[in-house]
């Protein structure tokens, strides 16, 4: 398939603008496989439209034309394509609407020649205009395409990506396929997240942006459209990687994934066993990481050590410690996973503790949580929340916040 792409205006032959036109669409052509043989540049002037018509589509199969679609008298591009093309203009409701709309909007009177803007070739296809009053139209005669868009660049650049793409792959006889990937953020909420990639979520067309939010999980989804699985993964990769290099400290996984079921991955592929020394959370952790078939190969073990009793008889937690730092610090997780990965000879252990709720736990205020985390012959981490939900949320939130920094 073979275009040319004639841009209509005596701007561009007088030098006062650049035909980018021709660069974008010569861009998006080659994406999607036609051929440009040709770029004309020609004045408004229909005595030499009519030539340049003659000439192109002798030689193209597709004639892309920008420019000389709006309400002044030297815009006469659809006039003189009707003529050769032996059709004629009639009015289009919906766009005819949409310049009324437009005009009431910005409180300014329409004049009679603005109505000149919602004329269509009789039967052709009429391409929506987003960003502007003058509809575009695709429409076939004699085996050749025309397509008429806007001479704006902010006006045809969205309305060949959505509106004249889906004609051409028509015309190619593809048809497109939507392919989408979800990524899962924890850690980050909902609206901060729309925040920080707002522009990316405004100015993405294809692939395009949804975030989804869930009570327990934050997501964006990336949807594609492109004539191959290839392709499409191109554009989901390209969007993911940007969006990476923002907020990619939130991402824990994609599509099905799970917390535990990438925690369970991490441990398995490195071989690593884990036990749990569970406070505040009294096993729902261990619980969490059990929904995953096959685990019982990581995680090895745990205990519930809920008052401070059990944590000094069941893992040797020093008074000392307790009195000094309280149940609810640094020090308690970083023992707790220390003691409880010694006891069952593990490669990881975790601490948790912390303060549910709805009273203040040891001096500490609700939502307070100290979580430990260690690896055999490694300092343990710890890592502090402030949450501020009801008791049993807290007690999840700490549980989840646990397997997302397990697989940091
Ligand atoms: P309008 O309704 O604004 O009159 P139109 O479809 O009639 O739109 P033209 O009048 O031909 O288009 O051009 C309007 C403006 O669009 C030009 O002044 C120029 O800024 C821009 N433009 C037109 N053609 C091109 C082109 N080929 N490349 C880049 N910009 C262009
Ligand atoms: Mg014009």
């Amino acid at each position: 398939m073979r275009a040319e792409i004639i841009a209509v205006g005596s701007e561009l032959l007088l030098g006062q603008i650049l035909n980018s036109n021709a660069k974008f669409i010569s861009l998006r052509l080659a994406e999607i496989g036609i051929d440009v043989n040709y770029h004309t540049v020609v004045g408004d002037n229909p005595k030499r439209l009519e030539e340049v018509i003659t000439i192109a589509k002798g030689r193209a199969d597709v004639l892309i034309f920008t420019g000389g679609l709006g309400p002044t008298k030297d815009d006469l591009t659809k006039e003189t394509i009707a003529k050769q093309i032996g059709t004629v203009l009639v009015s289009d409701d919906t766009a005819l609407r949409y310049i009324h709309e437009h005009f009431e909007r910005s409180g300014r009177t329409m004049t009679e020649n603005n109505k000149k803007q919602a004329l269509v070739f009789q039967g052709a296809q009429v391409l929506a205009n987003h960003t502007g009053m003058a509809p575009g139209m695709a429409v076939e005669n004699e085996g050749t395409h025309y397509l008429l868009l806007p001479g704006p660049p902010h006006e045809m650049e969205p309305m060949f990506t959505k509106e004249a793409t889906p004609y051409l792959f028509s015309v190619l006889g593809k048809k497109e396929l939507i392919k989408s990937r979800v990524l899962k953020f924890y850690g980050i909420g909902e609206a901060e997240l729309e925040f920080r990639i707002q522009d990316l979520l405004e100015k993405q067309t294809n692939p395009t942006i949804a975030p989804l939010a869930s009570k327990s999980a934050v997501t964006l989804r990336i949807t594609a459209k492109a004539l191959s699985e290839i392709e499409a993964n191109l554009l989901i990769d390209a969007v993911e990687k940007e969006i990476r290099s923002i907020v990619g400290e939130f991402i824990y996984g994609i599509d099905e994934d799970t917390l535990s079921s990438k925690a369970a991955e991490l441990l398995g592929e490195s071989n690593l066993t884990l036990a749990a020394a569970e406070s505040l959370t009294a096993g729902m952790f261990m619980a969490e990481l059990a929904d995953e078939p096959g685990i019982s190969s990581s995680l090895s073990g745990g205990v519930v050590v809920y008052n401070n009793d059990m944590k000094v008889k069941q893992l040797g937690i020093e008074e000392s410690l307790l009195t000094k730092y309280g149940v609810v610090s640094s020090e308690c997780a970083a023992a707790l996973a220390v003691s409880v990965m010694k006891k069952f000879g593990t490669d990881v252990g975790i601490g948790i503790t912390g303060a549910a709720g709805p009273d203040p736990h040891d001096g500490k205020a609700v939502g307070t949580v100290w979580i430990g985390i260690v690896a055999l012959g490694e300092a343990p981490k710890t890592y502090k929340l402030s949450l501020s939900g009801l008791r049993n949320t807290n007690r999840l939130r700490a549980s989840q916040f646990t397997l997302y920094y397990l697989i940091q």
